[in-house]
C-alpha cells in the first residue's frame, strides 16, 4: 500500500543535544525555530517523534575514514576550535555530530522497515558538505551520505537517491558515490558560490558515470527554473532510476528573505518540490522519503519553508505550483538575470557567508 491511500505515518527525528553544538551562522536557535514554527500551525502533533541515538563511529566510518573520525572526537574533548575557515567545534560537537548522522540512519531505517512512510530529520550539524577525511562549511559528518551508505549496506536497499536542494553545492556527498551506480546523488544550486564546485559536466566517474546529475542555477533563478529542472530533469531521472528510497538534503538557504544566497525561492517553492519528491515515491509503489535538515539562516524564512515541506509529507494539499514555464521562458529568465546581474553590483550574500570564492 503506498503511503497516498491512507494517513501517512511521519516521523520528526530531533534530539536537544544537537543545540549543544555552538557555530554561526549555522546557530542552535535553528532547530526551536522550526519545532515552534511546526507547533505554530498544528503539524508537531501529527509527527511521531523519534530519538535518536549517537551513531558508532564504525558506522560513521561507511563513508568517513576512521581517523578523521578519531581526530574531530580528540579535538572537540580537548575543547575544540576551527576545524576548517567556516567551521567551529566545541566540547559537545562531536557528540552532536553523532546524534546528527544517527538520526539521518534512524530515519532510514524506520522508513525502510515499514514503521514509518516518510521521516523528516531536525538535526545540526549538518552534513553535505563533509567529505571522508575532513569537516567543511559547517558540517562535520555527512548525515546523508551515512544515511544512503547504510541503506545500500544493511537497509536492504539497492538503490537510493539523494535529491540536494541546498543553495549550495553538495560536494561531499558528490565525492562520497561519485563511482557509485547505486547512489543517484541530484544537486541544484547557486553558481557561482561555495564550495566552487558542481557544474554540470560533473556527471559521476567509472561505473558511476551518469548517477550524478548537477544543475547549476544562476543567481535570481526563482521557482520558475526550479520547477522546470524537477518536471524536466528531475522527475524523469528518478522516474528511470526507480530508487527504494529517496533522501532529500533539505537546506532552505535559497529562500527570497535568507541572505546566504540570491536564487529567490518562495516558501511554497520548497513546499511544492517536497510534494513532488512525495508523488514521485508514491508512484514508485513505496513512498518512502527523508527529508533531512542541511542549511537555511533566516530563521522565520527556514520555519515557514520547513512548515511547507512538512505538511507536504503529511501529505496535504499544498499551494498551487510555481508558474509554469517552457525551456524557452526559463532560458529567457536566466538571460535576463544574468544581463541584469552584469550591470549592477552582486548582492550581499552571493558568495555566502565568510566563504572562500570558488576556484572556477
Ligand atoms: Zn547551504
Amino acid at each position: 500500500m503506498t503511503a497516498d491511500r491512507r494517513r501517512p505515518r511521519v516521523g520528526l527525528v530531533y534530539h536537544e543535544d544537537c543545540l549543544k553544538h555552538e557555530d554561526w551562522p549555522e546557530r542552535p536557535e535553528r532547530l526551536p525555530a522550526i519545532l515552534e514554527g511546526l507547533r505554530q500551525t498544528g503539524l508537531l502533533e501529527r509527527l511521531i517523534p523519534v530519538t535518536p541515538d549517537p551513531l558508532p563511529e564504525e558506522t560513521v566510518a561507511l563513508v568517513h575514514r576512521l581517523d578523521y573520525v578519531k581526530s574531530l572526537r580528540d579535538f572537540c574533548a580537548r575543547g575544540g576550535g576551527l576545524i576548517a575557515v567556516d567551521t567551529m567545534v566545541g566540547p559537545d560537537s562531536y557528540r552532536a555530530a553523532q546524534l546528527a548522522a544517527g538520526g539521518a540512519v534512524a530515519a532510514a531505517r524506520h522508513v525502510l522497515q515499514g514503521e514509518l512512510d516518510r521521516a523528516s530529520v531536525v538535526v545540526r550539524p549538518p552534513g553535505h558538505h563533509a567529505v571522508a577525511d575532513q569537516g567543511m562549511g559547517f558540517c562535520l559528518f555527512n548525515n546523508v551520505a551515512i544515511a544512503a551508505a547504510w541503506a545500500r549496506r544493511y537497509g536492504g536497499a539497492e538503490r537510493v537517491a539523494i535529491v540536494d536542494w541546498d543553495m549550495h553545492h553538495g560536494n561531499g556527498t558528490q565525492d562520497a558515490f561519485y563511482l557509485d551506480p547505486s547512489v543517484l546523488f541530484i544537486s541544484l544550486h547557486e553558481v557561482p558560490a561555495y564550495p566552487g564546485t558542481g557544474w554540470y559536466t560533473e556527471v559521476g566517474a567509472g561505473k558511476g558515470e551518469g548517477y550524478t546529475i548537477n544543475i547549476p542555477m544562476p543567481p535570481g533563478a526563482g521557482d520558475e527554473c526550479y520547477r522546470l529542472a524537477f518536471e524536466s530533469l528531475i522527475g524523469p531521472a528518478l522516474r528511470a532510476f526507480r530508487p527504494d528510497l529517496i533522501l532529500v538534503s533539505a537546506g532552505q538557504d535559497g529562500h527570497v528573505d535568507d541572505h546566504m544566497g540570491n536564487l529567490r525561492l518562495s516558501s511554497d517553492a520548497y513546499g511544492w518540490m517536497a510534494e513532488f519528491l512525495v508523488r514521485l515515491a508514491d508512484g514508485l509503489g513505496h513512498g518512502r522519503m527523508v527529508t533531512l535538515l542541511e542549511g537555511g539562516y533566516d530563521l522565520a524564512s527556514l520555519a515557514d519553508a520547513w512548515n511547507q515541506i512538512t505538511a507536504a509529507m503529511l501529505g496535504d494539499r499544498m499551494s498551487p505550483p510555481p508558474a509554469a514555464s517552457s525551456a524557452d521562458t526559463v532560458l529567457q529568465i536566466v538571460k535576463e538575470r544574468l544581463a541584469a546581474r552584469a550591470a549592477l553590483p552582486l548582492p550581499p550574500g552571493t558568495f555566502g557567508h565568510s566563504h572562500r570564492r570558488p576556484s572556477n
